[in-house]
């Protein structure tokens, strides 16, 4: 695109090359006046939000000016990816404000599983990471679970104030507010937007019953996550769009687990066990030996183990390792946006492989 132009709704610079960024619009649209961004243009025509990413920089002084505001902070994070989408350090920022803590995605976890169970661990978790929420929900925002339970208790909690919903890229934070504004208005042309001092960003605002606001703020993008590894159709593969089976697999010292060519699990030590893998149903698992797992991956990267692809090898991180230990309890060992490996009993040693740059982790078992 040669030309320069603006949006005639936020000002921001249109650009066709990138949908989720800041600004797009489809080529075709530019044929059209006026220039309108796509973002604004589903805000305009169907009070829908869309989410869109910005830069680490813009997504600070967004948090500084919540810190700086007296209102209640909606942080969604994607149960299926915990620690993948959770926003690192907000509560350096939250001041006074209250938090409530939302796990969106509920119906990707199995049925059998209590959801209190969900949240007291959602509650651990959380305080070892800095982060004391006033409550904590599980919701499905797709299918609609708990939607009413959630925007009953952010009415309660708002306390006449403002409200602030914030998360990473791909959580389903648009999906929860498109819900939420069903839920609270279902009037056209009711969404405004306004702007956040020093950023390149308007924020979209959705008005309450007292005058008072639902602010979305734009999706920050975690650089560590599996998502930005991989194309669209291996995306379709590794992301569950339905309740995970989870998959158990006996395991002697020395057995490797491949899942797809995307991480591989290396049981080192601790005796014949059990182990409880928890990935997308579409995600095929492999075993073999330690000693052949370099040379098998060497040889069926992108054929037997895939995705990724035959053609984005090339471009593909190589697997890195990460040794660890399992001292206490029932353990998780995570491939970040990937899924996890349950270890039932302490005393294993064990290797976690992602792919360089995407993050892998032990934690108290979610399930
Ligand atoms: P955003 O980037 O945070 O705004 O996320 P989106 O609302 O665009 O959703 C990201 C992806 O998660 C989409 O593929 C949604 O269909 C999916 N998603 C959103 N909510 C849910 C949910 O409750 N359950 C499941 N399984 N998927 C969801």
């Amino acid at each position: 695109m040669s030309e320069q132009y603006s949006c005639v709704g936020c000002g921001v610079q249109i650009q066709t090359e990138n949908p989720v960024e800041l600004g797009y619009t489809p080529a075709s649209a530019l044929q059209k006046e006026p220039i309108i961004c796509q973002r604004c243009f589903r805000l305009k025509h169907y009070n829908e939000i869309q989410d869109v990413s910005l830069t680490d920089d813009d997504f600070l002084r967004i948090l500084n000016e919540i810190g700086k505001s007296d209102a209640l902070i909606v942080k969604i994070v994607d149960i299926f990816d915990f620690n993948g989408s959770w926003l690192p350090g907000l509560h350096r920022f939250t001041g006074k404000n209250k938090v409530l803590l939302i796990g969106n995605k509920v119906d990707l976890i199995p049925k059998s599983v209590k959801p209190n169970k969900l949240i007291n661990w959602m509650k651990h978790e959380a305080k070892q990471l800095g982060l004391q929420p006033a409550e904590v929900f599980l919701v499905s925002a797709a299918k609609g679970l708990y939607m009413k339970e959630v925007a009953q208790a952010i009415d309660e909690y708002r306390e006449g104030k403002n409200v602030y919903i914030v998360g990473c890229t791909n959580v389903g934070k648009s999906t929860f507010i498109n819900r939420i504004i069903k839920e609270v208005t279902g009037e056209a042309d009711v969404i405004t937007t306004s702007h956040f001092p020093g950023t390149t960003l308007d924020i979209i605002e959705i008005p309450l019953s007292d005058g008072q606001v639902l602010v979305d703020t734009p999706g920050i993008i975690n650089h560590h996550q599996m998502a930005h590894f991989v194309d669209k159709r291996d995306l379709k593969v590794i992301t569950p769009k339905k309740e995970i089976k989870p998959k158990v697999y006996q395991l002697n010292e020395g057995q490797t687990l491949f899942f797809g060519g995307l991480g591989r699990f290396d049981y080192i030590k601790g005796g014949r066990r059990s182990f409880s893998c928890h990935f997308s149903n579409d995600l095929m698992i492999h075993r073999t030996k330690i000693e052949n797992a370099d040379d098998l991956y060497k040889r069926q990267a992108g054929e037997l183990l895939t995705p990724p692809n035959k053609d984005e090898l090339e471009s593909f991180p190589e697997l890195v390792r990460h040794e660890f230990t399992v001292k206490e309890g029932k353990t998780d060992i995570v491939f970040s946006g990937l899924g996890w490996v349950t270890i039932h009993e302490p005393g294993a040693v064990v290797a976690a492989y992602v792919p360089k740059g995407v993050h892998a982790l032990i934690r108290k078992a979610l399930i």
